[in-house]
C-alpha cells in the first residue's frame, strides 16, 4: 500500500469541502482522483500533503520497512520525508530561480549528494527540455515546460508517491502527452500516483483505478477500464446523481 486515506474530512471556516473521503493507492499504481470544478480534489491534495488543516480521517503511507507511517497530524515537511510528494495545480515554481535551481530545491529532503546527483540525471533523461534551459529563469519557460520543472522538482525528493494536481491544466495537447507519457514512466519506476483531473478520458487513459469525488464522498471508483465504459461518471458528473 502507498497511501491510504479513511473517513477524511475537511472544512473552509464553517463551509464543509468534504466529510468523508476514503481512498487507497497501492504500490505502483496510478490512481485517477475525478470530480467537476468545485468538487473538492484540489482540498483533497492539499490535505494529504499537510498545506491544509484536516478536521478528521486518517492519513497512512507505507513504507519501506513495510509497516504503515501514520501522517494524520504530520507536518507538511515530514510528509515529504515519508515520501509523499505533492505537485500542486498552477505549478507554483520559483519563477526568478533558475530551472536547475528549482531542481535543487527538490531535493532538500534527500540525505546524500550522491543520491540527489542520480535522480537529477534521471529527471534531466525524462525531460531533457530541463537540461537545455538549465540556467534559465523557470518563468520564461512555456507552461509545458514550468509543468514538467514542477513534477521534475517533486521527483528530486524520490517520493514513493506523488500526488499530481491538474497537471493538464492550460497547457497545450503535445506537452500533455509529454507530461502523462512521464507520469507512466515514473510509475513503471516504481512510484504510485494520485493524479488529479478534470479531463476524465485523459486521466482514465492513464490510471490504472479511478475514484469520483462527488458531494463531498467518493461516489465511484474501480479499474479504470471499467470506469471508462460505464456511464456512472458521465451520470454524477452531469448533476444527475
Ligand atoms: P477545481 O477543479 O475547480 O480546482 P476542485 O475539485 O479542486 O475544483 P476545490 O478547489 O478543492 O475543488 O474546492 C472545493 C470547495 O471548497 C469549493 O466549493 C471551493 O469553493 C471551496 N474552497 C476552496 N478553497 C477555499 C478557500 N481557501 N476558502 C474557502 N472555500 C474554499
Amino acid at each position: 500500500m502507498a497511501l491510504q486515506v479513511e473517513g477524511l474530512a475537511v472544512r473552509y471556516g464553517l463551509a464543509e469541502a468534504f466529510r468523508d473521503v476514503s481512498l487507497r493507492v497501492d504500490d505502483a499504481q496510478i490512481v485517477a482522483l475525478l470530480g467537476n470544478n468545485g468538487a473538492g480534489k484540489t482540498t483533497l491534495v492539499r490535505a494529504l500533503s499537510g498545506t491544509l488543516a484536516r478536521h478528521g480521517g486518517r492519513v497512512v503511507a507505507g513504507s519501506a520497512r513495510g509497516a504503515g507511517l501514520d501522517l494524520t497530524r504530520a507536518r507538511a515537511d515530514a510528509i515529504v520525508r515519508a515520501g509523499v510528494v505533492q505537485v500542486p495545480e498552477g505549478r507554483r515554481i520559483f519563477g526568478q530561480l533558475s530551472v536547475d535551481e528549482n531542481l535543487a530545491a527538490g531535493a532538500l529532503a534527500l540525505r546524500s549528494r550522491a543520491e540527489a546527483r542520480r535522480i537529477k540525471a534521471w529527471v534531466l533523461d525524462l525531460f531533457p527540455v530541463l537540461a537545455a534551459k538549465a540556467g534559465h529563469p523557470a518563468a520564461l519557460l512555456s507552461g509545458g515546460e514550468q509543468q514538467m520543472l514542477a513534477i521534475g522538482r517533486a521527483l528530486m525528493s524520490g517520493p514513493r508517491t506523488l500526488l499530481l494536481d491538474e497537471p493538464s491544466l492550460g497547457i497545450a495537447p503535445l506537452a500533455t502527452r509529454t507530461i502523462m507519457d512521464t507520469v507512466r514512466e515514473v510509475n513503471r519506476a516504481g512510484a504510485s500516483v494520485l493524479l488529479v483531473e478534470q479531463n476524465t478520458r485523459l486521466a482514465l487513459s492513464v490510471a490504472h483505478h479511478a475514484c469520483l469525488l462527488h458531494g463531498g464522498t467518493i461516489r465511484a471508483e474501480g479499474p479504470a477500464a471499467d470506469l471508462a465504459a460505464s456511464d456512472v461518471i458521465l451520470e454524477l458528473t452531469l448533476g444527475r446523481g
